[in-house]
């Protein structure tokens, strides 16, 4: 809810509207939802505003850690068994937050672990700002340890002090604009400032699609800087048909323009997602006509070593055939970056935990 629909809801339950900001404190400031910890409202209205406005609409099922805690995976369970995964990282300068969009995906991108399981349902705003929410409480409590930046010694030391949310990327389980209403209104609430929202700059936040062409335009359209990732993972509509198979409907050059559009109606560096996979589209060809379509684009490729998911036939591609990709794409002018792999040993790719649960 808006601002002014909170202070609505309050109204209707006979408390001051002003209720609705000191709510709107506890859960976009203190990340708290629990109504004890509300000692400025009236003990009597506490446990009713509480229960009005901020149900628990998520229970954490299963939570991983690795990197000596600085990643962190969650499995949470929705209030109909719906299961969605999310995943904090932290790093010394910033702290992202990955969430779900909607509990499995419709998509079917055959080396996704999310498509594989189609889809479940889409997820409401609350459900997906709760996520990040969840996030900055526990980096609030002092829960999620940090790594300082190497000193002159160039020794990293562990710091457990208390570190904010300071990206969201929506790459967790699901396609965001095959759910946009909410995504956008959720995208509204993690950027509008605290009471309304959490604060969080709208440059921060990256919106990943697989390239649903309208809703690309759309999103362009709604005065947001927020980055757009577009996951490309083919130069060509031949392989790219049987790696994304939304590109029967929309074609690369198609998802290219919007992307573009993109690029010029907000200013923002559209990043192009690939994962590398081995001998499926990681051929010398493949970087160089990748190469040609971006060249001079206001674009960034960001590689993606593949995780493959239990059963796959597919693999990440060689050291070496990933660094002659990079050479490639660099030597075409084109910004690119190898995604780091955390998070591997905790089924950290989209849509792992939430099928190992199932299974
Ligand atoms: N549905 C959106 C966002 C969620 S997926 C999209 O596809 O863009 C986030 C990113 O993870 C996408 O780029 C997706 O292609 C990638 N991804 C999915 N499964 C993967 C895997 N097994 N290994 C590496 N990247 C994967
Ligand atoms: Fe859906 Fe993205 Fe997975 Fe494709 S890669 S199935 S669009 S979540």
């Amino acid at each position: 809810m808006t601002m002014a629909e909170r202070r609505a809801v309050v109204a209707d339950l006979g408390e001051p509207p002003y209720r609705a900001v000191q709510l709107s404190r506890h859960f976009f400031g203190r990340f708290t939802e629990q109504a004890d910890e509300m000692s400025d409202l009236p003990r009597a209205s506490r446990d009713m505003l509480a229960d009005a406005l901020l149900p628990r609409l998520l229970t954490a099922e299963r939570e991983l850690s690795c990197d000596a805690g600085t990643t962190r995976k969650t499995l949470w369970r929705a209030f109909d068994g719906a299961l969605v995964e999310s995943v904090l990282m932290r790093y010394p300068d910033r702290v992202t937050m990955c969430v779900s969009s909607q509990a499995g995906c419709g998509m079917g991108c055959p080396f996704c672990a999310t498509g594989q399981a189609g889809l479940t349902r889409n997820l409401s705003t609350g459900e997906i700002v709760a996520q990040v929410v969840a996030g900055a409480h526990l980096l609030a409590a002092g829960l999620v340890p940090g790594v300082a930046p190497r000193g002159r010694l160039g020794r990293a030391s562990p710091r457990a002090d208390i570190a904010r949310i300071s990206n969201v990327v929506f790459m967790g389980m699901g396609e965001p604009l095959a759910n946009y209403a909410s995504v956008l209104a959720a995208v509204r609430r993690l950027t509008d400032p605290v009471p309304e929202g959490l604060g969080i700059s709208q440059r921060s936040v990256t919106v990943s699609t697989v390239g649903l062409v309208p809703a690309m335009a759309r999103l362009a359209g709604e005065g947001l800087s927020v980055t757009l990732a577009v996951s490309l993972h083919a130069p060509d509509d031949e392989l790219r048909d049987t790696l994304v198979p939304v590109n029967q409907r929309w074609k690369v050059d198609q998802v290219l323009a919007a992307a573009w559009d993109y690029a010029a109606t907000t200013g923002r560096r559209v990043s192009i997602e690939y994962a590398l996979i081995r001998d499926v589209n990681d051929q010398p060809w493949r970087a160089d006509l990748l190469g040609s379509l971006l060249a001079g684009r206001l674009a960034h490729v960001n590689l993606i070593p593949l995780n493959p998911t239990p059963g796959s036939k597919w693999t990440a591609s060689r050291p070496a055939t990933q660094r002659e990709f990079v050479r490639r794409l660099a030597t075409a002018g084109v910004p690119v970056t190898v995604r780091d792999t955390r998070g591997r040993e905790i089924d950290g790719a989209c849509g792992q935990l939430a099928a190992s649960a199932r299974r």
